[in-house]
């Protein structure tokens, strides 16, 4: 007798792949699992001892045929069934075994209600999703529990009323946050700029395809162009806007101001400006008007000995030739992630854990002993 019901998962994904894993977990797990499947030599999950991988036959019996697979006795209330990879034949297994009362379930689910820390349980669930095996790696970091163990630091550090270094670690954590957030969701980079100095020709050679149109005809990039790759093994997406258009003398405030919103939603700013037509009141404008975003001076090929401001955040490029793309590269990068985490490093990753932690910072600031100890306990036990 047991109150919790035995559950079915599908673990793979649900695309077509050339096996399928079914996982069955509960206490009737292995004597469901047998209503249908006979090994060879016809042994059954139930006289098979732990560890014991089976293959055999899976059938139903209003069936006429059935189909040859694998059955893993993982434990005496787990089971692993590995079938044939198509969407239908592991959905097959789900119904059969949902006929015998027991309950399906998601991966996603499975995974929650294995894993009582919730934020190991978010890591796992957000793994499939990042975007590179860069990305990837920092994650498994906080699966094998980096961020829950600095939690529970702060914790402790909270009990023996250590509240100042209890207040420097949430900092930290806190700082890394727009890092751990991204590794799912790819920094976007806004590239603006007059028509025609040559956005979609960098574009195209920073994501290295032709992505974007190139025409030498002002005003061809009509609509926002997405593209996404990974620079140095992060995950990005440019955007290529129609973008700023230069008047006769200044560049427009409207177009100022279009910029200027389109910053704020995204992570980064590259305004171009054209080295064959530069104008160092505007380009003064710009990067005071701008100060956050980088500011890349094209063409630069075709007017090699041009004055660029001497200024930090001023590059040169060629889309043609590719030089200064390298240095441009490295600059979006520096910008984007001024801290590259350790491996093992604790980072938060999800919107939960963000505001979770900022709500505990200012308990630890204000010394709220009674809030700070319930925010603990619902950042690693959702
Ligand atoms: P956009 O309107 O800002 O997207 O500009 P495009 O990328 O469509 O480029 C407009 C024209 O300038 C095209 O003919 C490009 O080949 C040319 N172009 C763009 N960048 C450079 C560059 O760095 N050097 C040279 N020589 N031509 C460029």
């Amino acid at each position: 007798m047991t109150s919790t019901p035995t559950t079915a998962a599908v673990l793979t994904p649900a695309a077509r792949g050339a096996i399928a894993t079914v996982s069955v977990q509960g206490a009737e797990a292995i004597a469901l699992t047998d209503r249908f499947f006979t090994g060879l030599g016809k042994i059954n999950v139930a006289q098979a001892s732990v560890g014991r991988i089976l293959v055999g036959h899976w059938q139903a019996e209003e069936e006429a045929v059935g189909e040859e697979l694998v059955v893993a006795k993982l434990a005496d209330d787990r089971v692993e069934i590995h079938c044939h990879g198509g969407v239908q034949a592991s959905q097959r297994i789900l119904k059969h075994l949902a006929l015998v009362g027991c309950e399906i379930e998601s991966w996603q689910a499975r995974t929650t209600s294995e894993h009582a820390d919730a934020i190991v349980a978010e890591a796992l669930l957000e793994l499939p999703q990042a975007a590179t095996s860069q990305a990837a790696l920092h994650l498994l970091d906080q699966a094998n529990g980096a961020l829950s163990r600095e939690i529970e630091t702060i914790g402790n550090l909270c009990q023996q009323s250590n509240f100042e270094v209890a207040q420097q670690k949430l900092e930290q954590l806190l700082a890394l946050a727009p890092f751990g957030t991204h590794l799912t969701r790819p920094w976007s980079i806004v590239i603006a700029g007059p028509p025609n100095v040559g956005k979609s020709s960098l574009l195209n050679k920073i994501v290295g395809y032709d992505r974007a149109i190139v025409l030498d005809m002002p005003g061809t990039t009509r609509d926002v162009l997405h593209a996404t790759t990974a620079l140095d093994g992060w995950p990005v997406q440019f955007s290529d806007t129609a973008g700023i258009r230069v008047s006769d003398d200044t560049i427009e405030q409207a177009g100022i101001e279009k910029a200027r919103a389109v910053l704020q939603t995204a992570d980064l700013a590259i305004v171009m400006h054209d080295a064959t037509d530069l104008r160092p009141d505007e380009l003064d404008q710009s990067l005071q008007q701008l100060p956050s975003a980088l500011h890349v001076v094209n063409k630069i090929d075709l007017a090699a000995d041009v004055r660029v401001p001497d200024s930090r955040e001023m590059l040169t490029t060629s889309a043609v030739t590719g030089h200064g793309v390298p240095q441009l590269i490295t600059s979006i990068i520096a910008h984007l992630i001024p801290h590259v985490p350790n491996p093992h490093e604790p980072f938060p990753f999800t919107d939960r854990q963000v505001n979770g932690l900022q709500a505990l910072h200012q308990q630890v600031t204000l010394r709220q002993v009674d809030q700070v100890r319930q925010t603990l306990t619902q950042l690693l036990k959702a």
